[in-house]
């Protein structure tokens, strides 16, 4: 069985140049970066984007692509609907087939308990015109013939939306290449330069570039890039692991998440499928730093996730990853180029036996390929967008397992903070001081 496709082992399509003096710097090839990139590109800017390692090779490009409103933190909702248009007009400029469907997104409650958690989330939706309903165990006799799982009932959006993340992700890079901005893979930021409290330049591993503006979309390495500067930011990440299987009946278009799984039509016929129980958080220093930010986070979902005390070395919280360098030292993030945790193959076996018992239809389900990914995630499980209290330095990190949906948004948002336009959203959710400032943490709605 395959692993995941993009590896360390492949070349960097995006080689070039370190550029002396540019308008934005933006740390991160992921959706985040290239979509901040783009953006600001497009706002006349002249953009650097520097990735350790390859576009889109970490979460970017290992999640489940699903789109959804669905189950969003009210603050994200006008975003997400921005969001919702910009993935149509971006998948039409790509000139490529990125998969994207307006498919529709199902949470499938096996209790009346969590029938009911749905059900509070449906005023948000009524409220930002989405198009959310709940759905009778008829309507998902309908929705989903053969289905042996008995819900009491379902939350369903119809207008949610996915993509191919695999494809997308480095498709969008290739637009903003196009406009104009300037990428380099194998190229990672070591550090800021820093004159009167002000960014002036970063600091790479293949030299210096003059710039009074970085906007950093490090995903699960913004922390530990952070921290070296002594800036202090609550994130953690968690493994998640994905199952493709080779190419099946369908069994329906709609993605959706069931008592063990979630699944989602590939658009090679094939279905991603992940397990809906608990990730799994590697404890290192940083958990026990930040424990206390996420005392509430815990209290509402106590089982939310399993612990693993070894962190694998050179992961961002390993007990053994450096955490202060200087200009000329080889830092982490030259280590690690791709964060590439491993699957568990038992249960990615268990995951294809347990789609097969859903869907008896299906026969024999077997997998083309399994991967895992590290989700960044924040205490309140939404992101930080917004200034730092560095001058010069805007972070978009923290995307709490559901940034490739909002991504385009994002992007566009970060690009206005970083030139200074108004962003056009209520950003006072996602701002960097809500874990200092004595605001109570309140996770995201679990849905
Ligand atoms: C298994 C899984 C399933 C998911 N499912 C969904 C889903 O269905 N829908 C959804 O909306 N979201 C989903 N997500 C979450 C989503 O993938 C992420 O929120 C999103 O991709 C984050 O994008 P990013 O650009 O912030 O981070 P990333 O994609 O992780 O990119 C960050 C990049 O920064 C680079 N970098 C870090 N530090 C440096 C440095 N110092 N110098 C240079 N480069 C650096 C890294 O190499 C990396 O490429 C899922 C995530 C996973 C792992």
């Amino acid at each position: 069985m395959k692993g995941f496709p993009i590896t360390s082992a492949q070349a960097p399509r995006y080689a070039g140049v370190l550029p002396d003096a540019v308008d934005l710097v933006v740390i991160g090839g992921g959706i985040i970066g290239i979509c901040t990139a783009l953006f600001a590109a497009r706002g006349g800017a002249k953009v650097l984007v520097l990735e350790k390692g390859l576009v889109a090779a970490e979460q970017s490009s290992r999640n489940w692509g699903w789109i959804r409103q669905q189950g969003r933190d009210p603050a994200e909702m006008p975003i997400m609907a921005e969001a919702q248009r910009l993935w149509v007009e971006l998948a039409r400029e790509t000139n490529e087939d990125i998969g994207l469907a307006q498919a529709g997104v199902t949470y499938l409650a096996g209790t009346e308990k969590s029938l009911a958690g749905y059900e509070k989330w449906l005023p948000y939706a009524a409220k930002h015109g989405v198009s959310s309903k709940m759905l009778s165990k008829a309507d998902l006799a309908a929705m989903y013939p053969g289905l042996t799982e008995t819900p009491v009932g379902a939350l369903h959006t119809s207008s949610d939306y996915r993509a191919e993340p695999l494809v997308a992700v480095p498709a969008l890079a290739a637009i903003a290449v196009r406009e104009g901005v300037q990428i380099i893979e194998h190229c990672a930021v070591r550090c800021l330069d820093i004159t009167d409290g002000k960014v002036t330049g970063v600091v790479t591993e293949k030299g210096r570039v003059c710039t009074s503006r970085v906007v950093l979309a490090g995903g699960a390495w913004s922390a530990l890039f952070l921290r070296n500067h002594g800036i202090a930011l609550p994130q953690l990440s968690v493994r998640s692991q994905v199952a493709a299987t080779v190419p099946l009946p369908d069994i329906g278009q709609v993605a959706g998440s069931g008592k063990h799984l979630a699944f989602r039509r590939r658009a090679d016929g094939g279905y991603s499928l992940a397990s809906s129980g608990a990730s799994e958080l590697y404890v290192g220093p940083d958990a026990f730093r930040f424990l206390p930010n996420y005392i509430n986070q815990l209290r509402d979902d106590p089982f939310g996730c399993m612990l693993n005390l070894l962190p694998p070395k050179g992961f961002p919280d390993a007990w053994g990853t450096k955490r202060r360098w200087s200009r000329q030292d080889i830092t982490p993030f030259e280590r690690m180029r791709i964060l590439d945790p491993k699957p568990v193959a038992r249960k990615m076996a268990k995951l294809a036996r347990d789609f097969a018992a859903m869907f008896p239809q299906l026969g024999e389900v077997k997998l083309a390929s399994t991967w895992a990914g590290m989700i960044d995630t924040m205490p309140d499980i939404v992101p930080v967008v917004d200034h730092t209290p560095l001058e010069g330095l805007i972070v978009g990190t923290g995307m709490s397992g559901h940034g490739f949906g909002i991504g385009p948004a994002m992007g566009r948002i970060l690009a206005d903070l970083a030139a200074d336009r108004p962003s056009g959203h209520d950003l006072s959710r996602f701002r960097f001081n809500r874990f200092t400032d004595g605001t109570k943490m309140v996770p995201g709605p679990d849905v």
